[in-house]
């Protein structure tokens, strides 16, 4: 790499971890942040070995091997050499995967092998395929089923390989609903893929998970800063190098564009190739459109479905040298060869309001802005500004740091409406519809969902109620993303933005609040007549967790029950239940509570299958020994890496099974060597991670005993917490502060100490001098032995 690095490139030889977008900048595992002005992402496919029951610990032995994997790879040409008879499958999953033709490829060539050695006959050869087809464009998929005729290979479509026992060779596929068993002496695997998951977790990915860009321009269509091509894009032509070499030179254009202020305009057209090696010297050059599926050949009036030498001498010889010597410099332009492409650009359209956002209009520092929600007086001001530089927080509009894509704004001028109207896909107004500022037409005509749900303003006295509560939550569930809320100073819009977050979240009074100072949401912070408006927002949610506990009718799917113990530790324990199995876990439940713990238990007809510890504790006692005398038929558990005794020792990766869900447990060592979070997984789960000490809402446990390491807390959290999806709820193991729940995503904007590069965080530790935990002589040693 390093011999085609161009000297001018600062390469930073560091695993990128995270995204934030709003901000323009990423995060490195080392904890460094980057910021950009412009970001192309390019991280191709992650292989998903795991997802076949049994593949990751057979890889390499018996028979099993893959060309798709590092390590494997070598093993594939040694089992080749030594099969001598016997069956030979090979697979391809449903997934997309880095070349639909490589899977192919390695049956032919390992055929022709097989056929030079004369063991051929003795030989028997199935390609088993998830997918409909054996190639994605008709014209050279009827033209490879010939192939594999001519070849005596059996192709057997719609058949997933879901398990592989290695020892006893045999592959178990799925096939329209049946599982279906094969014994093999040779297994050649193609992993089901998808993007990596540091792109699957970020705002940047679209519901697949890859990165959510524009098929033609290759933009992304929330972020216009960001950029992606090849594998990892969300562009839906298949993953090869070849569409990449048509791609790269439209991104190049487009960031180009952008850099002088344009609106970037060129285009990917679906182009990609696939050469099929079919052994015996020959070559298929499947050229097609990725996006239409229509053939395309360049090599007219040679039959390009028909496999050739000469295009096998072209991939042989004159491919070489383009890889090693024209590809990574950016001097390959796929069917143009060495010639710069003629650029295509998009049919001229309504141009969007805006292009190169060095500022976009979500980053919360808007919301910070010294401008305020302004009114229609001050927004006018801005309406001859030219739409290209046109910043909606010029305009009063804020877009706080959520998930959710909400935007919140005052009054504005029917000029600067109609120039942010094309952003949003729906739009809230929350005065009557009669109201002279509301500028319904010129919003619909720009495409957006309207809906008018009106709160009292509380300067006229009329006090806002629970009905409106719930109107305008019903309205900002039904309405698409992104949405504006709107009314005169946006002072109820931003209400209506905490109300739902606080609703949908679980947040109390206590957290709400907290919440709503660190987005600076301005009826909050600012504004002295909002005292109304802040009440009524707060009324609608619970005091404190005992409010927050619902009747047991109201239970169904996955329960979770959060409980507090308001004497000396702060500590939160949680029931957590299966409603259709009643079987529950209890997380760190604490000595003394345990008769509260277990009749809220009995209450909601759960059963308590185990009692999980997420770590040694230093400030409470568990209630694990105390709950096993009532019910000995509980089993306790705690992470092997801890020390203490317990039924069951945990270890990273493990499940923790009640009824149709599980807590997943991640080793987290930091605060001490034995921590471990618990994430929640099954069906219709909600997205939730128990994170005990390791991460605390905008704090985390201390370091400086029971093995504490700043530097390994850091990590943890920053790989296997911050990596989560965005949404997923946090439930610490305390707060001392009233709040309850929080997010990924408003920890990774938030949290003082984890927001700090990794120097800071462990300089930020060093410096806390902590007083010796009260409890910690008699809680750790009785935390050893499981609380009794
Ligand atoms: C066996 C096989 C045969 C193939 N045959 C062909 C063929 O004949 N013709 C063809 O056109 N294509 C072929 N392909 C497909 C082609 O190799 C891929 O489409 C192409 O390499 C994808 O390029 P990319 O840049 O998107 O991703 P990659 O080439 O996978 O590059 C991604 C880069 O991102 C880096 N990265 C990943 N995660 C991170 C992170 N967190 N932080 C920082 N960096 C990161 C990776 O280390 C890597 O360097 C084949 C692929 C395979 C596996």
């Amino acid at each position: 790499m390093e011999q085609v690095m161009p000297h001018h490139v600062q390469w930073i030889k560091e695993k990128c971890l995270t995204f934030q977008p709003e901000q323009n900048k990423l995060t490195l595992a080392n904890g460094q942040q980057i910021e950009y002005d412009i970001l192309v992402v390019a991280a191709g496919l992650q292989q998903n070995f795991g997802a076949v029951a049994g593949l990751p610990e057979t890889m390499g032995k018996n028979g099993v091997a893959s060309i798709y994997s590092f390590d494997y790879s070598p093993s594939v040409w040694a089992n080749i050499t030594h099969l001598q008879k016997g069956k030979a499958i090979f697979t391809n999953p449903a997934t997309a995967v880095n070349c639909g033709g490589a899977p192919q490829k390695i049956c032919y060539l390992a055929e022709a092998a097989w056929r030079e050695r004369g063991v051929r006959n003795n030989i028997d050869i199935e390609f088993c395929t998830a997918t409909p087809g054996i190639f994605a464009c008709p014209e050279y998929r009827v033209a490879l089923e010939k192939v594999m005729q001519s070849k005596n290979i059996t192709p057997s479509v719609k058949t997933n390989l879901v398990e592989v026992d290695g020892e006893r060779k045999i592959a178990t596929f799925e096939r329209e609903g049946e599982l279906v068993t094969k014994e093999f002496d040779f297994l050649h695997v193609t992993p089901p893929m998808s993007a990596p998951d540091f792109i699957r977790n970020s705002p940047l990915a679209n519901a697949a998970g890859f990165v959510d860009v524009d098929k033609e321009t290759c933009q992304h269509n929330k972020f216009s800063n960001v950029f992606s091509l090849g594998d990892c894009s969300s562009l839906p032509t298949s993953k090869t190098y070849s569409a990449i070499s048509s791609q790269a030179p439209v991104v190049t254009y487009n960031v180009q564009a952008l850099m002088a202020g344009k609106e970037p305009t060129s285009v990917y057209d679906g182009y990609t190739a696939c050469p099929v090696l079919v052994g015996d010297s020959k070559l298929m050059l499947a050229e097609f459109n990725g996006y239409t599926m229509e053939a395309i050949p360049t090599f007219k009036p040679l039959d390009q479905t028909k496999p050739n030498v000469l295009f096998y001498w072209l991939k042989r010889y004159i491919f070489e040298h383009v890889y090693w010597h024209s590809m990574p410099l950016g001097r390959w332009y796929g069917k143009y060869m060495w010639f710069e492409p003629p650029v295509k650009h998009k049919v001229a359209e309504v141009p969007k309001p805006s292009t190169f956002k060095a500022s976009p209009p979500s980053e919360t520092a808007a919301l910070k802005a010294s401008v305020p929600i302004s009114g229609v007086g001050e927004a006018s001001q801005g309406a001859s500004t030219a739409a290209d530089s046109l910043k909606p927080e010029l305009f009063g509009v804020s877009t706080p740091n959520l998930p959710g894509d909400v935007s919140l704004s005052g009054n504005m001028d029917v000029a600067i409406i109609e120039q942010l109207a094309p952003r949003y896909k729906g739009w809230l107004y929350l005065n009557p519809a009669e109201n002279k500022h509301f500028h319904r037409k010129a919003i619909e005509a720009a495409g957006c969902k309207v809906e008018v749900a009106p709160i009292p303003n509380p300067a006229g006295g009329q006090p806002a109620t629970a009905e409106h509560a719930e109107a305008v939550l019903a309205a900002m569930e039904r309405l698409p993303r992104p949405l504006m809320i709107q009314c005169t100073s946006g002072n109820r819009a931003g209400a209506a933005l905490l109300l739902a977050q606080a609703k949908a979240l679980g947040h109390n009074r206590a957290s709400a609040s907290l919440l709503a100072e660190d987005l600076d949401l301005k009826f909050f912070t600012k504004c002295s007549e909002c005292g109304p408006i802040k009440d009524w927002v707060l009324d609608q949610l619970p005091a404190n967790n005992e409010e927050a506990q619902q009747t047991p009718a109201a239970k169904k799917g996955a329960v979770i029950e959060q409980l507090f113990d308001p004497q000396g530790s702060s500590t939160f324990s949680y029931l957590i239940g299966c409603s259709d199995s009643q079987e529950a876990v209890l997380i760190d439940p604490v000595l003394g509570m345990e008769s509260r713990d277990l009749s809220l238990a009995e209450e909601l007809g759960f059963k308590v299958k185990y009692v999980v510890n997420t770590h040694c504790h230093a400030d409470h006692i568990t209630s694990g020994g105390a709950i096993k005398k009532q019910l000995p038929e509980v089993k306790t558990m705690i992470s092997e890496a801890s020390g203490a005794a317990a039924d069951v020792k945990l270890k990273d990766g493990d499940t923790i099974e009640f009824g149709k869900y599980a807590l997943q447990a991640v080793a987290t060592p930091g605060h001490t060597d034995g921590c471990m979070c618990f994430v929640l997984r099954g069906p219709d789960a909600p997205k939730a991670v128990f994170t005990g000490d390791t991460l605390l809402i905008r704090g985390c446990g201390r370091t400086d005993f029971q093995q504490g390491d700043a530097s390994r807390l850091y990590d943890v959290v920053h790989q296997k917490i911050f990596t989560l999806p965005e949404d997923t709820k946090i439930y610490p193991g305390h707060d001392y502060k009233g709040r309850n729940v929080s997010t990924v995503a408003e920890e990774k904007k938030f949290n003082p100490r984890l927001t700090q590069n990794k120097e800071g965080f462990i300089k930020t530790m060093q410096d806390l001098k902590l007083p010796y935990p009260k409890m910690m002589d008699e809680a750790v040693p009785a935390n050893l032995v499981c609380g009794v």
